[in-house]
C-alpha cells in the first residue's frame, strides 16, 4: 500500500517531505531543513515520526533534526560514508541495503557527485524516490566533491527507475532551472510546454516539486546528455553522453 507523502516548504527554497503509513501508523521525515514547519506539519495531522532519512550532510537538509528528535525521538538512518559528518545516526546505509517504514519497502541508492556520500531513498511500492540535491526538477546539484562522471553515473541510476516515480527533490529551483535548459535544449516542445507550466505554477505561488521522472528524463538536460539533438546543439556530436554531461554541467555553474 503507498504512503502518503506530505511535501513541507522550509528555508527559503528547501523541501522536506514526511511519509506516512496509514496502516501502521509509521512516518519518515525525509531532510531536516528546518524544525518548525517540519513539527507544524507532523502536529497538524497528528502524526509522530518513527524515522528520519537523510540525503547528505549539508546544514539545509539536517540542521532542523535535533529539534526535531527532542519532541520525535525517531530512528535516524543515513549514509555510512558519511557518518562522520551526519547527526548520529542509529542506522547507517548504503548502496543496496533496505529498510521497512510501515509495510513499504525502501531502497538506498548511492547517488554521489554534489557530495560523496549523497544517498536517495526509493519507495517501489509507493512510487516514489527522495533524491535531495541529485536529480532535481530540471536539474541536478552542483558538483561540490564529485567528478562529473560520478553523477552521470548517479543520474542514471535514478533515470532507471520506473518512469511514473514520483522525484521528490530538495530545492525549488525549477524556474531557473527552466531559463538554463532552454539555453541547452531550445527546440524540445515537452520542455517548452513545461517551462510554460512551471512559470504558470511559480505565478501562482504552487510549487513545482515533486515532478514525474518520465517528464525528467524528457526534459532534464541533465538527463538527456546523449540525445543527439543537444548533442548538435552543443557541438558535440557523438561524443560520450559523459562529456557532454560535464559540459553541460560546466555551462550551469557559469549561468
Ligand atoms: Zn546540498
Amino acid at each position: 500500500m503507498p504512503l502518503e507523502i506530505v511535501t513541507i516548504p522550509c528555508l527559503s527554497d528547501n523541501y522536506a517531505f514526511l511519509a506516512h503509513d496509514p496502516v501502521s501508523g509509521e512516518t519518515a521525515l525525509i531532510d531536516a531543513p528546518e524544525a518548525a514547519p517540519i513539527l507544524a506539519a507532523l502536529e497538524s495531522r497528528g502524526w509522530q515520526l518513527s524515522h528520519a532519512l537523510l540525503t547528505h550532510h549539508h546544514p539545509d537538509h539536517v540542521d532542523g533534526l535535533f529539534d526535531i528528535l527532542a519532541k520525535h525521538p525517531a530512528r535516524v538512518i543515513g549514509a555510512k560514508a558519511d557518518e562522520h559528518r551526519l547527526p548520529e545516526l542509529d542506522q547507517a546505509v548504503a548502496e543496496g541495503d533496505t529498510f521497512y517504514i510501515g509495510g513499504d519497502l525502501v531502497e538506498v541508492l548511492d547517488v554521489s557527485g554534489h557530495t560523496i556520500g549523497h544517498i536517495a531513498f526509493h519507495m517501489p511500492e509507493t512510487g516514489a524516490a527522495f533524491t535531495g540535491d541529485s536529480l532535481m526538477a530540471l536539474g541536478c546539484g552542483r558538483l561540490f566533491e564529485g567528478k562529473p562522471a560520478q553523477m552521470w553515473a548517479s543520474l542514471g541510476k535514478l533515470a532507471a527507475l520506473p518512469d511514473e516515480t514520483i522525484v521528490c527533490s530538495g530545492h525549488e529551483y525549477t524556474q531557473s532551472n527552466a531559463k538554463f535548459a532552454l539555453t541547452i535544449d531550445p527546440d524540445n516542445a515537452a520542455l517548452q510546454d513545461r517551462v510554460a507550466d512551471i512559470n504558470r505554477a511559480r505565478a501562482a505561488g504552487e510549487p513545482t516539486v515533486p515532478s514525474v521522472l518520465a517528464l525528467e528524463k524528457a526534459t532534464n538536460p541533465f538527463l538527456r546528455a546523449a540525445d543527439p539533438a543537444i548533442q548538435a546543439h552543443l557541438g558535440m556530436e557523438n561524443a560520450d553522453p559523459t562529456s557532454v554531461f560535464a559540459e553541460i554541467r560546466a555551462r550551469k555553474d557559469r549561468f
